[in-house]
């Protein structure tokens, strides 16, 4: 997030990356920036490999505006892709954590989540059946985040199919999962497999924290059919087409979530950059140039990082406390940023774009390691702005994100390479996995003579649509420099370095 992404509160971004952007404007302004490389790529879409065995998820919804609630069928087509049978499963429903006042992560912004006073965010089930027949589950945390489901005799390599039924109570919060007016976010809202952590034998059940993004799961095929009331039209991680009865249908292979927009009001404005549909919702001001831009970036990426996983990406704005959010397909931004009709969008727009690739296409372990996607966004950002910029923009803005985050203060013993749970508030978050993480990529891109991007290439391509370890991306990384890099991780990532 971008504070997903270590959710990057609206305030550190002020300090960060709206700093940054005036610092561009100020640039752009003096002509100091470069044309926008001529000949950067037409735009393709990555293939998928044939022949994978993906889980997969059907999935019917029905929204219930007047009520604020969205009925929800998912059946899973799962494989036990353990070492041995396994007696249940596990799915999980984030949106839990939001039930009650005293534990919803938004309470740590209460006010600006809940400017009209606390509204629940739940999840009720209706049925549960495991291979066509009624089956048990019970809550297994203190969050009820995670429903365990009896499955009896699954033999490790087996499929399973697993039908359950559930009422989505939308909470009026500017979290990732909302309603207010005419919008409805459905982030991190509908049921997940857990993934099966298997050197501990046992499903991950991490909690909802309130910073970083507590998010780990494998992509799987998604089918979907939507009812929504008069006027609403879907939008999210995938294109959704409506059929002669009224229901909206849409399909997304390889997704490691799915993430869906109700929306009614204006049209979605539509642009191709060559194979790349790019789709702008609820953005106010120049929507045209929001969408060039962020072809722009698209290509910009797939120069240094291969094509894009998706041929649909949807840009959306919503009330929200960060700058951004990321899904399969789908970036959002923070309405504020469109509030001052300057650009300030512009690198939250490059950073949730990034995720396309660390995130998206390559999965890694976000609340372990946070800084393996965030960081590696915030690096892609930089590049970004060498290309459009030019090199004395990229100089400053680096100073800004990587350099001045080593001379902050920072209160307590997090390094980049700490979970998630170990870091108190959002700004120390932001200062040491995104600024001090960013570091850690400058220190090796200088070491090896300007090779982090064609290591970071090489990682899109080796864990294309796979979770990838930080001891992967290390190996991609001795591989493609040529030289043993491991102390930088042990310095830059593990060691209080900075103050
Ligand atoms: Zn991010």
């Amino acid at each position: 997030m971008a504070g997903k992404r270590g959710i990057m509160p609206i305030r550190a971004r002020r300090g960060l990356l709206l700093g940054a952007s005036a610092l561009l404007t100020c640039l752009v302004l003096l002509g100091l920036f470069s044309v926008f490389r001529k000949g950067a790529p037409s735009l393709t879409v990555r293939p998928l490999p044939q022949g994978e065995d993906r889980d997969q998820c059907r999935l019917q919804a029905v929204m219930h505006a007047g009520e604020g609630t969205v009925a929800v069928t998912e059946t899973l087509r799962m494989r036990n892709r353990s070492c041995g049978p396994l007696d249940h499963t596990v799915l999980r429903f984030y949106l839990n954590a939001f039930r009650d006042e005293a534990h919803s992560p938004a309470g740590i912004l209460y006010d600006e989540c809940y400017p009209l006073g606390f509204s629940p965010g739940r999840v009720t089930l209706m049925g549960i059946r495991w291979q066509g027949e009624s089956a048990a589950g019970r809550w297994t945390d203190g969050d009820e985040t995670a429903l365990r489901v009896e499955t009896k005799d699954w033999e490790a390599g087996e499929w399973g199919t697993l039908t359950v039924s559930f009422l989505l109570e939308i909470p009026e919060c500017r979290w990732r999962c909302q309603r207010s007016g005419d919008l409805w976010v459905l982030g991190n809202a509908l049921a997940l497999p857990a993934v099966y952590d298997g050197e501990r034998n046992a499903y991950r059940l991490d909690p909802y924290t309130p910073i970083g993004d507590p998010f780990v799961s494998d992509c799987m095929d998604w089918q979907l059919s939507l009812s929504l009331e008069e006027g609403w039209v879907p939008y999210g991680s995938c294109a959704f087409e409506k059929g002669p009865d009224g229901t909206w249908t849409g399909t997304l292979e390889a997704a490691r979530d799915m993430a869906l927009l109700f929306f009614r009001g204006e049209r979605a404005l539509e642009k191709s950059f060559g194979q790349v549909l790019v789709r702008l919702v609820n953005i106010r001001g120049d929507r045209e140039k929001v969408a060039d831009r962020a072809g722009e970036i698209l290509k910009a990426y797939t120069a240094l990082y291969g094509p894009p996983p998706r041929a649909c990406l949807t840009v959306a704005a919503f009330p929200f406390p960060f700058d951004g959010m990321e899904y399969p397909g789908l970036v959002l931004l923070s309405d504020r940023l469109f509030e001052s009709g300057q650009e300030d969008w512009e690198l939250p727009l490059a950073h949730e774009c990034a995720h396309l690739w660390f995130y998206d296409l390559v999965g890694s372990d976000q609340v372990n390691e946070p800084w393996q996607d965030e960081a590696l966004c915030q690096w892609a950002v930089l590049e970004y702005v060498r290309a459009r910029y030019g090199e004395d923009s990229r100089a400053s803005l680096r100073y800004y994100l990587a350099d001045a985050p080593l001379e902050e203060q920072v209160e307590g013993s997090v390094t980049p390479g700490s979970p998630i749970d170990r870091f108190s508030d959002c700004a120390q978050y932001d200062t040491v996995v995104y600024g001090r993480g960013t570091a850690y990529l400058c220190a090796l891109d200088t070491y090896t003579d300007g090779k982090l991007n064609a290591v970071l290439k090489a990682y899109a391509d080796r864990f294309a649509w796979q979770r990838a370890s930080r001891a992967d991306f290390e190996r991609v990384l001795m591989e493609t420099a040529g030289q043993d890099l491991s102390s930088f991780g042990d310095i830059y990532l593990d060691t209080l370095i900075g103050r």
